[in-house]
């Protein structure tokens, strides 16, 4: 018999309300288990555990990423398919992370949630983690797991994780993957997008990369960005990469308060990648002079990455014992399918 591992750490799906605030906040998993006595029906066996203490993921800091892995990996060789019971707001960012972590994975990692409570009437919890665990025991006609990658479900549609980007707050489909194909969609049937998962990897032993090298930022580009914005962040001598975030294909103002500390920063060692605003496209500083300035003073392209991918991957990359030169290829080739060539 299959054995899935569910395992929650929070979110929405297991909240209730507090009578004295009036305010959602999580509770235990047996009061999320008592709501779905479907989880009895299944014809694999579905062992649970839970994340102490269990957390709105908008608290989830790096830590728990190393906690999740290993709790991955310590159970790996005992059961066929993982599903993660998250919150919403910081999903994104743990299924990025953990695609990185789990280097060699073979196995269905499958992050989801809800909009509403599981309590709820019309809470879409039951169906996320119902068919969430569904695909995590699915297997192709060589008895091999269907989706052997981190992904996220979510409302009929099962994402790569490190494509996924949260986009509503309000309606169901909370989530997109603006730049690579679904996995797999739930109607009657699964239809799995057999060309867009990644296959198994025969041989492939699981190893968890666990260092993860927290001295990172973002920097958003906006018209009226003070110049000492830029110098005091591109001055800070621990900070060892720079997540830039620019208009459209890579574009940013070619103004000196700008290039000048970007160029300092890259000249003493530090990496500046840039990811665009727009969620859906990529990255190219070859096709206007405002992107190509930030070419020349050393920046490189993020492509296609959403801020989650770019950021949990410079945070793996810069833990790495590697070379500038090597961590900055590195970040600019695909290693899990974050990216495109
Ligand atoms: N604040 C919640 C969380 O991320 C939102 C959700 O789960 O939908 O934990």
């Amino acid at each position: 018999m299959k054995k899935i591992l569910l395992i929650y750490t929070g979110g929405t799906i297991g909240m209730v309300r507090d009578p004295a605030t009036g305010l959602l906040r999580p509770l235990d998993f047996a009061h999320l288990l008592r709501q779905i006595p479907e989880l009895n029906q299944f014809d694999f066996r579905i062992d649970t555990r839970t994340f102490r203490p269990v957390v709105d993921s908008s608290e989830i800091q790096p830590p728990f990423w190393q906690r999740l892995a290993r709790m991955v990996v310590d159970a790996y060789e005992d059961y066929d398919g993982f599903v993660i019971l998250h919150g919403t707001d910081t999903m994104a960012f743990t299924a990025s992370a953990l695609s990185f972590m789990l280097q060699g994975l073979n196995k269905p990692v499958i992050l989801t949630g809800s909009q509403l409570p599981i309590g709820t009437l019309r809470t879409d919890g039951k169906e996320n983690l119902i068919s969430s665990l569904e695909i995590a025991a699915a297997r192709d006609e060589n008895g091999k797991p269907m989706v052997p990658e981190v992904s996220v479900y979510f409302e009929y549609k099962l994402f790569r994780g490190n494509r996924t980007t949260k986009y509503s707050a309000e309606t169901f489909n909370a989530f997109q993957s603006p730049n690579y194909p679904l996995l797999a969609e739930t109607g009657v049937h699964i239809h799995f997008n057999r060309n867009a998962i990644r296959p198994f990897q025969a041989g492939k032993e699981l190893q968890i990369q666990e260092e993860l090298d927290t001295r990172v930022t973002f920097l958003k580009i906006f018209p009226g960005l003070p110049g000492e914005v830029v110098a005091t962040l591109c001055e800070l001598a621990w900070l060892k990469g720079i997540i830039l975030e620019t208009y459209g294909a890579g574009n940013a103002p070619t103004t000196p308060d700008l290039l000048e500390p970007l160029g300092n920063f890259v000249k003493r060692g530090g990496i500046v990648l840039n990811i665009s605003q727009c969620s859906a496209g990529s990255v190219d500083m070859e096709q206007y002079e405002t992107g190509k300035r930030l070419q020349d003073v050393g920046v490189i392209s993020g492509k296609d990455l959403t801020k989650e991918a770019a950021l949990t991957k410079m945070m793996h990359v810069l833990a790495q014992d590697l070379t500038v030169e090597e961590k900055k290829s590195l970040l600019q080739s695909p290693i899990c399918g974050e990216m495109n060539e």
